[in-house]
């Protein structure tokens, strides 16, 4: 793993550490590494009202766009927890990531006690897609 991606994977690992999990437990930290060179970061936030939960892939994401605008792309994400366990992007963050990320864009994170990377187009074949943008 190059030394950017290692970089963006101890982001996600500090970012987790802010974690708002009180019901799960489940503490998530997502680092995105934006075609600009800015890296911006975010972590799970829990609501008693489950289904309210925001993954920190996705809070990460709406953070790059408030913060770097909505003509940002992504090159890299990087995603690790405190529970070790296997956490790839959930199928709702692949969806959200799928309209900044770059195709060849590496997705870190952990799985069986490895760092496994793929690319973005690995991780989401055939991402739903209306290609309506104005
Ligand atoms: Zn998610």
């Amino acid at each position: 793993m190059s030394l950017e991606l290692s970089s963006l994977l101890d982001a996600s690992l500090a970012i987790a550490q802010n974690s708002y999990a009180p019901y799960s437990g489940f503490k998530v930290g997502a680092a995105l590494l934006l075609s600009s060179g800015a890296i911006v970061t975010g972590t799970n936030v829990e609501n008693v009202s489950y289904g309210l939960t925001i993954c920190a892939e996705r809070a990460a994401l709406v953070r790059a766009v408030a913060e770097c605008g909505p003509g940002l792309r992504i090159r890299a994400v990087a995603v690790a927890n405190l529970n070790n366990a296997a956490s790839p992007p959930c199928g709702a963050c692949r969806q959200m990531l799928a309209e900044f990320a770059e195709p060849d864009a590496e997705i870190v994170f952990f799985a069986d006690d490895q760092v496994r990377s793929m690319r973005f187009a690995e991780l989401l074949p055939l991402a739903f897609n209306t290609n309506m943008k104005a």
